[in-house]
């Protein structure tokens, strides 16, 4: 509620003779300036009370050398109508039965006498012989409007001072006062103080500091962790469509937004191969945002005792909307709610469904900038509500990182850690260590500084290559679950990296762009001669050209250069015609398989059988028993033979693969 709306509500209950009101705040300086004016106003005098100064000011007469809860209620009936009581911190006389007895035989005189009392502090303990006369109000901390006057002050004060010569505008403004929001407006006051005292710009770390203040209002709850904005976009490696749409969703939070009637963003959920950087995304969101991250324990809150976790789940959110604006990151949701469609039914299952209802809802409904990222490694057991349309802003998919990811995945975690990238062969690197995560990546530079450092030498390039050798990716062991889960988000999360090579040439464009002059739109930095081919519609040479580029290239690799020129995918397969139960590849769209027909029978390409591994190494292939090489043995079932493209005819086997057809066959 804000500020105007909870004084209004005193008012109606003031003038409509409620002679006891418990007021609960933790911000005694700016409500009693709040209720000051608000008496003033109304034309009430105002009388304060503390077990230190007694009555202030003091009636003729009293003895306020001692005072005491009985003196005050004995002295209230010597002031004149129409007065309001600011009685601090009384809730330790309101349990003596001599206090309680005396306050309820003064009530028909406060009553006539249009004297109200009210109880102002931290500590709010209606007691029950009052509840029937008495109205509890929580005075809440300071809305945006009061936060703003607040920080107009500080700004007046500081510049009064020289001690700042900020020159902000609107959108910074609005940051600025948005970072500290759940703070008292005095802890506002001094954070403000702190982070912008002695500065001439703003940058990240002003953001950062003033965030970290609100770690405190986290730690009132076990079930809540603040993490601190280390990590920021610029950290993560590849991921271009996630990074696009998260700058797009920052800007959705701004003023000019809210005033063109943009919606408020929900959140997003990202589910990916373990170490691909979900949860470093979480963390670098909310430094994008300048929110404050919690991460909620969702196992803590399912452990909790039968019939406590629901309430235990609307504290901690009512928490978070009183720290908003926030990120609230939901880790591994897919094993806090295991078991939600699980076969057991049982109470333990029950619970979590009212739990996904009642956080879904939540999220449905919250008025408040929380952007909520969930992460999820894996999707079975994930409850398929959280996973239906409309509940997160978007679902993205985090796969294993391409070649040009895996590049600057590298290069990020050098220059962190002070090494010039451009001293390795991350090329190369890069080339070797297809099917390895973000995580192992990483681990790969930090084992060899490691090392290096511990056989006395300078980071080389040797060092890393057998950093690479000893470092064996998760997605060896885990193939057929990677696999699996890449089958599922096809069609159900959109890719948080877009096709590898268009981003290799986008990113050879940015280079370009950061060296050259400005000249003429005509000196554009061309695209490879297989993609101006494509681009044109030239299709059947952009993939000649293509094959004759790479060397070596396999259907997979085919399909996802072709993607932006074509439809690549669909359930069309191509198989050799000597023996058509010899099948090359599957998951086609017929276009494709058409053109590639051709242009093997046509001798402008060849395929040659080629070794499992490099399928294995992308991550693709066919679930069908393998064929090491054609044969001419007829062949009951379909089975598979891993294949590549080349330019040139295969020495052994081209008389056997030199004509091929197309195939319906279930997806790749
Ligand atoms: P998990 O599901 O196992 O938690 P995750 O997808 O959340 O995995 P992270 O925890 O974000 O992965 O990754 C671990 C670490 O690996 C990160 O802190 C970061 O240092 C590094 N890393 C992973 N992916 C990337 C990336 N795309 N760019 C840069 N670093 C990365």
């Amino acid at each position: 509620m804000k500020t105007e709306a909870v004084l209004d509500d005193i008012r109606c209950r003031v003038e409509a003779g409620y002679p006891l009101l418990f007021l609960k705040t933790a911000e005694e300086d700016r409500w009693e300036r709040e209720l000051a004016e608000l008496a003033l106003e109304m034309e009430r005098g105002l009388v304060t009370w503390t077990i230190t100064c007694g009555l202030q000011p003091p009636v003729s007469g009293s003895d306020q050398d001692r005072p005491s809860a009985l003196r005050l209620l004995a002295d209230l009936t010597e002031y004149p109508d129409d007065h309001l009581f600011l009685v601090k911190d009384f809730h330790p006389w309101l349990t003596d039965p001599i206090v309680l007895r005396r306050l309820r035989d003064l009530l028909p005189e406060l009553i006539s006498r249009r004297k109200t009392l009210l109880f102002f502090g931290p500590v709010t303990t209606v007691p029950l012989d009052l509840a029937k006369d008495s109205v509890k109000i929580d005075l809440p901390l300071p809305d945006y409007e009061d936060l703003r006057d607040e920080f107009n002050g500080v700004m007046v004060e500081m510049r009064e001072q020289h001690s700042t010569s900020l020159d902000l505008n609107a959108d910074e403004e609005d940051r600025l006062i948005k970072a500290v929001m759940g703070l008292t407006a005095q802890e506002a006051r001094k954070a403000w103080l702190r982070a912008l005292r002695g500065r001439s710009e703003l940058n990240d770390e002003v953001f950062t500091t003033l965030i970290s203040e609100k770690r405190t209002l986290a730690s009132g709850s076990d079930l809540l962790e603040f993490y601190d904005l280390e990590e920021n976009v610029g950290d993560i490696g590849g991921l271009d469509q996630l990074k696009d749409w998260m700058s797009k969703r920052a800007d959705a939070y701004s003023p000019r937004a809210r005033e063109q009637g943009v919606p408020l963003p929900k959140g997003m959920l990202l589910l990916g191969v373990q170490g691909c950087g979900k949860s470093l995304t979480a963390r670098a969101t909310a430094r994008l945002l300048s929110f404050p991250l919690m991460r909620l324990d969702i196992a803590a809150l399912l452990g909790a005792q039968r019939g406590e976790s629901e309430k235990n789940m609307r504290n901690v959110l009512a928490l978070v909307e009183s720290i908003a604006p926030a990120v609230l990151w939901l880790d591994e949701i897919e094993k806090g709610f295991a078991g939600v469609e699980g076969d057991t039914g049982g109470a333990a299952d029950a619970t979590m469904l009212r739990l996904v209802g009642t956080f879904l809802t939540w999220m449905a409904e919250i008025s408040k900038p929380i952007f909520v990222v969930a992460t999820a490694n894996s999707v079975e057991n994930l409850p398929p509500e959280m996973l239906r349309r409309g509940r997160f802003d978007e679902l993205f998919f985090v796969d294993l990182p391409n070649f040009e990811e895996r590049k600057h995945i590298l290069g990020i975690h050098l220059s962190k850690r002070g090494w010039k990238t451009e001293q390795f062969d991350l090329d190369d690197l890069a080339r070797r260590s297809d099917g390895f995560s973000g995580a192992e990546l990483e681990q790969i530079v930090v084992t060899a500084l490691i090392d290096a450092f511990g056989n006395g030498r300078v980071l080389s390039q040797e060092e890393l290559e057998r950093a690479w050798r000893t470092t064996v990716p998760l997605s060896v062991t885990m193939e057929d679950k990677i696999f699996a889960l890449r089958n599922w988000a096809q069609d159900r999360c959109r890719r948080a990296t877009s096709d590898s090579r268009v981003t290799a040439m986008l990113e050879a464009e940015q280079r370009n762009d950061a060296t050259r002059l400005p000249v003429d739109e005509d000196q554009f930095v061309p695209l490879p001669p297989w993609a101006q081919l494509a681009n044109a519609g030239q299709l059947k040479a952009g993939i000649v050209e293509f094959i004759r580029t790479e060397g070596d290239v396999l259907f997979p690799q085919i399909q996802e250069a072709m993607e932006p020129y074509m439809d690549i995918k669909g359930d069309q397969g191509l198989a050799a015609r000597s023996n058509p139960n010899t099948v090359l590849w599957a998951g086609m769209s017929q276009p494709l398989c058409e053109l590639l027909c051709e242009l093997v029978s046509s001798k402008r390409i060849y395929i040659h059988p080629t070794d499992i591994e490099r399928y294995k190494s992308i991550q693709k292939g066919l679930r069908l028993s393998i064929l090491k090489e054609p044969t001419d043995e007829k062949l009951l079932r379909a089975s598979w033979l891993p294949s590549s493209l080349r330019t040139a005819p295969h020495p052994v086997h081209s008389a056997r693969l030199s004509r091929i057809g197309r195939m319906k066959l279930g997806g790749s």
